[in-house]
């Protein structure tokens, strides 16, 4: 499948890892956007939010279980923001589900 993130997950891509382990990968984001800037991704394929179902919610829940930790780690102190672009209208430019998370200055007040 000729996805980049499975390939980060692979290893077939280099990335700079935060956190690795059977259910997800964390590495920061090649053209970061706030001091901190990291995504998380499940290492199941899943295209975007919108493909999330019964069938593998549980790496969602993965995902969640470790962003509080992943952002102490990071170093974020005053709060982040988390954020997963869906679909064409959203601008998702990786189709594999990842979560954004941004910190470590004050970000905008607005969705823009
Ligand atoms: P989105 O636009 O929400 O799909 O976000 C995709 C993100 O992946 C962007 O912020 C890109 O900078 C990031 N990205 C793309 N390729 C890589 C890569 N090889 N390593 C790390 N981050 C990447
Ligand atoms: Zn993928």
């Amino acid at each position: 499948m000729d996805c980049i993130f499975c390939k980060i997950i692979s290893g077939d891509i280099p990335s700079k890892k935060l956190y690795e382990d059977e259910n997800i990968l964390a590495f920061h984001d090649i053209h970061p956007q706030a001091p901190i800037h990291f995504l998380i991704v499940p290492k199941l394929h899943i295209e975007s939010a919108d493909g999330i179902d019964e069938t593998n919610s549980n790496v969602i829940t993965k995902v969640f279980e470790k962003i509080p930790y992943l952002a102490r780690e990071a170093g974020i102190k005053n709060g982040y923001r988390i954020i997963s672009n869906c679909g064409k209208d959203a601008c998702q430019s990786v189709k594999h589900l990842h979560f954004h998370i941004l910190g470590g200055k004050q970000l905008p007040g607005e969705m823009g």
